[in-house]
Order: C-alpha cells, then sequence, then structure tokens
C-alpha cells in the first residue's frame, strides 16, 4: 500500500480498483481555451458523459497521458474527475515537441520541473502529478527526446514516482529507452512500456519483460493492428505467466479537436469504438473469455497490475 497524486489529492493505491492505464480524458485544452469551436459545442458535457459511462461500467482510475506539450489541463481533469467519481492521475514529463535549440541543456534543468509538478502542483494549481511520461517514436530517441528522458529518470529517482514511456515497438525503441533509463539508475519495475502491442514480435516482448517493467497493452480498437490480433498477444503473455505485468488500456480521446483528425477519419474511429473506455471490458474481455482465458484471471486484470506498477513491486 501507498499513496499516489490524483488531481483531487492523494489516492491510497488500495483505492485505484479497475485502472486504465493509458487514456487522454483530454488533449489539446489550449485549442478549447482559444478556439473553443473547434472543439464543437458542450464538449466537456460530452467528456463528463464518457467518463461517467466509464465509472458505470466498472472504471475506477484512469491515468491522463497527456503532458503539457500535448495539451493537458489539470483543471478540466479536476472538474472532470469531481463530476464522475473516477479517480484521475494527471502525468508530468515532456512528449515529443521540444525544440532542438535546448540539445545542449542538461537534463536537471528539466527533473527540477518536472519534481515540481510532483511536489507542489501545475501551473500555479496545486494539482499534483502522479506519473511522469516520456517519449520516443520511430526513428529512435532523438537528442532532445534523450535530455527529457534523462530529466524523467532524475525526477523519479528524487521521488520514485513511476514512469511511462511512449515507444515505438514496430523498431524496438524501447531497448534505447531502457538502456539510458538503466544508465540514470531507474529500477525497470518502475517502468510501464506503452504501445507494445503494435508488435507481434515475442522475443522483443519477452525480452521487455525479463528486464522487469510493465507493458501498456493499449491503442484499443488500434492502428496498425486489428483489436483481435493485440488480444491474440495478450493472451499468450498471460498464459506465459506475465498476467500482473500487463496493462490493458485504449489510448483514447474522447473529444478530438478538430484540429486532429477530418471528419470523415473521426468518425471511422468512432463506429470501430462505439463502447469509449469500455471497449476493454465489452470487447477485448469477450475476446480473451472466447480464447479460453478464465473469469478468474478476468477479474485481476487491469486491476493487481496497474497497483503493483504503481506500489513499485
Ligand atoms: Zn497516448
Amino acid at each position: 500500500m501507498s499513496t499516489i497524486n490524483s488531481v483531487l489529492g492523494p489516492l491510497d493505491t488500495k483505492d485505484l480498483g479497475f485502472t486504465l492505464m493509458h487514456e487522454h480524458v483530454m488533449c489539446q485544452a489550449f485549442v478549447a481555451d482559444n478556439y473553443p469551436e473547434l472543439f464543437g459545442d458542450g464538449y466537456m458535457n460530452h467528456i463528463i458523459n464518457g467518463v461517467t459511462a466509464a465509472k458505470k461500467g466498472g472504471v475506477d482510475t484512469i491515468i491522463d497521458a497527456t503532458t503539457f506539450d500535448l495539451g493537458r489541463d489539470v483543471t478540466r481533469l479536476a472538474e472532470i474527475a469531481r463530476r464522475t467519481k473516477v479517480n484521475i492521475i494527471a502525468c508530468t514529463g515532456w512528449w515529443m515537441n521540444a525544440p532542438e535549440h535546448i540539445a545542449g541543456n542538461s537534463p536537471d534543468l528539466y527533473a527540477d520541473l518536472f519534481v515540481r509538478e510532483i511536489q507542489q502542483g501545475i501551473a500555479g494549481t496545486g494539482i499534483k502529478a502522479g506519473i511522469l511520461k516520456s517519449a520516443a517514436d520511430f526513428g529512435g530517441v532523438t537528442a532532445t527526446g534523450e535530455i527529457m528522458l534523462r530529466a524523467v529518470a532524475r525526477a523519479h529517482r528524487r521521488t520514485l514516482v513511476p514512469i511511462m514511456l511512449h515507444s515505438y515497438a514496430p523498431e524496438q525503441v524501447a531497448r534505447r529507452q531502457l538502456a539510458i533509463l538503466k544508465e540514470e539508475g531507474v529500477e525497470l519495475k518502475r517502468v510501464a512500456v506503452d504501445h507494445v502491442n503494435d508488435t507481434t514480435d515475442f522475443e522483443y516482448l519477452n525480452w521487455l519483460l525479463e528486464q522487469g517493467c510493465y507493458l501498456g497493452m493499449d491503442r484499443y480498437p488500434g492502428l496498425n493492428l486489428s483489436s483481435y490480433a493485440r488480444t491474440k498477444t495478450l493472451k499468450q503473455l498471460i498464459d506465459d505467466g506475465w498476467i500482473d505485468r500487463l496493462l490493458p488500456s485504449h489510448d483514447l480521446c474522447l473529444v478530438t479537436p478538430l484540429t486532429f483528425y477530418p471528419p470523415e477519419v473521426k468518425a471511422s474511429i468512432d463506429k470501430e469504438n462505439p463502447y469509449g473506455y469500455l471497449y476493454i471490458k465489452e470487447v477485448v474481455f469477450r475476446q480473451l473469455e472466447d480464447m479460453g482465458v478464465s473469469q478468474a484471471v478476468l477479474k485481476t486484470l487491469c486491476i493487481n497490475g496497474p497497483r503493483k506498477f504503481f506500489e513499485g513491486l
């Protein structure tokens, strides 16, 4: 048992319950601040309705993976948490939008900022971050990405708040991300490598698990691979005994500002997933059941793994 920061204050890990480890309750809040019409009418109500539906369907906690450069707004997250009774954990760290001219800067400069957001609060609100995030995508860890990853590692060493990594599985980018974290003295059981079900390369997935880290089995319904293919990977890893290291989630933003996708793309995303934050429970759990996963196992998926991750087990 330990205590973590939720957007409404301290949360005991025993109260995490059914937890979605990588979602975006709201992205690009700066667009809503400046051009609310690009979000469409009543976007907050749409979010509240989606998160309320999740709560009714048994989701207790959502980790919001939206860094400030993806448009995080913890004041809105707190309002959503208050109105829906879903625990929301905000993140600190940096996604991939760091300007190249910072490449000579010390990671400590940014580590100080991330520590402040964990210990004192974000943007003067007093709302504290409960998880650290760093990102690398195709092409691997960039020069600025490495600075931010080292900064995240150092903020972790100072606060013991765990780390989530946006990674690019088809190029096995986490091999480099984990090597950097190791150099910085991070215990890899405090790290979740997300988006790993973009690959079906079990040699890579098992290697990651053997390093001690958790795997974010997110991006449901999916981009490059089908939902079913992702669930087959999940099933195989459950059968191999890794259940408490697997973190299924959607990587879903309920409200998509019009700057994100053309309307026809958004419509097809909505059609593919009419369940929102309940897709895992409504679709993936049924797929797992059909593949022979027992009710006993399904009862602990999305509960034990997230709790152990935050407790550092
Ligand atoms: Zn994400």
